[in-house]
């Protein structure tokens, strides 16, 4: 039986970061990756983005050159699922019947997309954007495709209509909610989307549920929506969220629901098993007492670092301020902090159409930033939220004023 003393399941994000980690820390033990996918360790956020449009190819995505996990002796074992985790024996066993022993196991397996549950759901046209193969599949389609049907108007929603809409296909966004990326910003975020998407061609729908999804011979052939009317379409993309990929480790006897429990140091409730990433519950420095989940490169990366330092007899606990980023249609979108929960919300708009920052408070306490084409404002915002803030509403609107005068004015009363 193979036997590591790091064993990590998952080569996303969070998995190589965890490996590149340790052996920064100097931990000599073996270490191995096993990974359900059969490409190495590679960035996941352009693959809605500049990999889906072309104009980036699959090795400048990888998270290091190949030789390098081989340089520093951490073990790829790729194209296998792992099935079962068996805490007592502190083994795991992939779906080829295989048993490997860990001394420490850090599951990174992250999430996998919600499929589409209608009539018609198994049709031939259907994609979800979670890895290279999916991306692949999809642009192969796409010679034949004219026009396209978005399930869904989040992030990577959006960002997916914007990539297919600049490589010259018509698209529909279908939102089930009154508002775009309604789950993770404000509203004025939201019609901001909403009007960049229209003024580019992008017929968005809200407000709408997907009834079926109709075909010919096998394949898609268009959307019928809730209120009747029908969207012709050669190919759809679902972008309506995704599941946590815990069903071992819950098997097992962790503890969770909605992902899997981890404390501060992102351990489970099994001896040895940390557990980070999109999959790992956690109560968020910046999430009031929450419990939540992540689905971030910076939660993934800054996790696998706590697992790293942990391993390595220096813990630390979990405390970095969140942040993301999104491309669409030549916005850069940059949050720091988060948003919910929030009860009232300042707008910041200097002359640029293509700029807007919102910083959202609660009880009168700066939590989030969203900034669109505004590093400035990012950059400096972040310090108010990670200082956890009390300014006014009226003193955040003076845009004659920068965040960082904001700050330190207030600071300094
Ligand atoms: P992942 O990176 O998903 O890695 C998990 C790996 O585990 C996968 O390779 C999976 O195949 C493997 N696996 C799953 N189950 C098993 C199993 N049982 N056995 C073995 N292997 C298994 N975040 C941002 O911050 N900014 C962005 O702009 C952004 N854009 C995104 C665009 C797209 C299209 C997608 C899909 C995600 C995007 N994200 C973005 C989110 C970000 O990529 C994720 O939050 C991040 O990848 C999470 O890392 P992870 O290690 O938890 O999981």
């Amino acid at each position: 039986m193979k036997s590591y003393e790091v064993l990590i399941v998952g080569g996303g994000h969070g998995g190589a970061q965890t490996a590149i980690a340790l052996r920064q820390a100097q931990i000599k033990g073996s270490i191995a990756i096993v990974s359900l996918e059969t490409d190495p360790p590679y960035e996941r956020p352009p693959l809605s983005k500049d990999y889906l449009k072309g104009e980036k190819g699959f090795e400048r995505l990888l998270i290091r050159p190949i030789r390098f996990w081989g340089d520093r002796d951490i073990s790829l074992l790729l194209g296998q699922r792992v099935v079962a985790v068996d805490p007592n024996t502190k083994t795991v066993t992939t779906e080829q019947g295989e048993r490997i022993n860990y001394g420490v196991l850090v599951w990174a397996a992250g999430g996998v997309p919600r499929s589409l549950t209608c009539e018609g759901s198994d049709l031939l046209g259907i994609h979800s954007l979670r890895n290279r193969a999916d991306i692949d599949q999809l642009v192969s389609e796409l010679p034949k495709v004219k026009r396209v049907v978005v399930i869904g108007g989040g992030y990577i929603g959006l960002e997916a209509a914007s990539a297919l809409t600049s490589l010259g296909k018509e698209v529909v966004v279908v939102e089930a909610s009154d508002r775009v990326l309604a789950r993770v910003a404000g509203e004025p975020l939201s019609r901001f989307y909403e009007s960049r998407h229209r003024s580019h061609g992008v017929d968005i729908r809200l407000s709408n549920a997907v009834a079926s999804i109709q075909g010919q011979d096998g394949r898609v052939s268009g959307v019928r929506l809730a209120d009747g009317e029908f969207l012709t379409a050669q190919l759809i993309v679902v972008g309506i969220g995704i599941e946590p990929a815990v069903g071992p480790l819950l098997a097992a006897g962790a503890l969770g629901e909605n992902g899997v429990k981890v404390d501060s140091f992102c351990r489970t409730t099994l001896p040895e098993v940390f557990a980070i990433g999109d999959c790992a519950l956690h109560i968020n420095d910046f999430s009031g007492g929450e419990e939540i989940r992540l689905e971030s490169v910076q939660n993934a990366v800054d996790m696998a670092n706590v697992v790293a330092k942990t391993i390595a007899g220096k813990p630390e606990g979990y405390k970095v301020v969140p942040w993301f980023w999104s491309n669409q249609f030549g916005l850069k979108l940059q949050t720091v902090g988060l948003s919910r929960g929030y009860d009232s919300i300042v707008v910041r708009r200097n002359r640029s159409v293509d700029s807007l920052s919102m910083i959202y408070l609660k009880n009168g306490v700066v939590i989030a930033l969203d900034c669109v084409n505004s590093v400035k404002d990012y950059v400096q915002g972040r310090g108010l939220v990670v200082a956890r803030c009390e300014r006014s509403v009226e003193v955040l609107a003076d845009v004659s004023k920068s965040l960082k005068e904001i700050g330190l004015n207030e600071a300094n009363d």
